[in-house]
C-alpha cells in the first residue's frame, strides 16, 4: 500500500514537469568541426533537460527568417575544431561569458573558442588525442549550458558544484560526467518555466 501511494505521489510530478523550448542560435566567426559541434548540442540539451529546458540550435543565417519567442545568442569566436595550429593564446579571460547591462542579465554570450582549445589541451591524455573534436565538443556543450544557467535563471550567481560552479577546470570540461547540481536543477526548472527573455 505504501509503495503504491508513494507512485501516486510521484508521478503527477513526473508527468506535470512542463518544457521550456528554447532556441540557441550559434554565429561562428572561424571554423568549426561539425562534430564538435553536434557534440556541443547533445552535451548542452542533456544537461540543461534534466531542468526541463528543451534546445533547439540554428545557425544565425537561418535564424534571420524567422522569429521566435525565447531565444538566445550565442558568438562563437576562434576556431572551434581541434587541430595542429596553434591558437592565438590568450591565458587570460573567461572560457565564456554573458553579457549583462545595468546588472540585467542578457540572452547574449560568448564562447572563446581558442581558450577552451588551449585548456582542455592541459587534460588530454593519450587516446584523448583521437577524439579531440568529441570532447572539444563536449566541453562547449558544458560552458554553453553554463551560460544557459545565468540567462534563464537569470543570476550571476554560482552553484556549489557541477556545470553552474563558478569555475570550470579543464579536466571537468572533458570528463565523462558533469552535471548540473540538484539544487541548480531544481532552481533552472523554476526560473525557465516563466517567460524569462
Ligand atoms: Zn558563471
Amino acid at each position: 500500500m505504501l509503495r503504491g501511494a508513494l507512485l501516486l505521489l510521484f508521478l503527477p510530478a513526473l508527468f506535470c514537469a512542463e518544457t521550456k523550448d528554447v532556441t540557441v542560435v550559434m554565429d561562428f566567426a572561424e571554423g568549426f568541426s561539425p562534430q564538435a559541434l553536434q557534440e556541443m548540442q547533445a552535451e548542452a540539451d542533456r544537461i540543461v533537460r534534466k531542468a526541463g529546458v528543451k534546445l533547439a540550435f540554428l545557425h544565425r543565417k537561418e535564424a534571420a527568417q524567422d522569429s521566435y519567442s525565447e531565444l538566445v545568442v550565442f558568438k562563437m569566436s576562434g576556431r572551434c575544431e581541434m587541430d595542429s595550429f596553434p591558437a592565438l593564446l590568450d591565458e587570460r579571460g573567461p572560457l565564456a561569458f554573458t553579457l549583462t547591462t545595468e546588472g540585467r542579465i542578457l540572452p547574449f554570450g560568448e564562447l572563446k573558442c581558442d581558450r577552451l582549445r588551449e585548456s582542455i589541451k592541459t587534460a588530454m591524455v593519450g587516446s584523448d588525442f583521437n577524439k579531440g573534436n568529441q570532447l572539444l565538443g563536449r566541453a562547449m556543450g558544458r560552458v554553453l549550458a553554463h551560460e544557459l544557467y545565468h540567462m534563464l535563471a537569470r543570476t550571476k550567481g554560482h552553484g556549489k558544484g557541477g556545470v553552474a560552479r563558478d569555475a570550470l577546470s579543464a579536466r571537468q570540461l572533458i570528463a565523462e560526467n558533469l552535471e548540473l547540481g540538484d539544487h541548480d536543477c531544481a532552481f533552472l526548472r523554476s526560473a525557465s518555466q516563466k517567460n524569462f527573455l
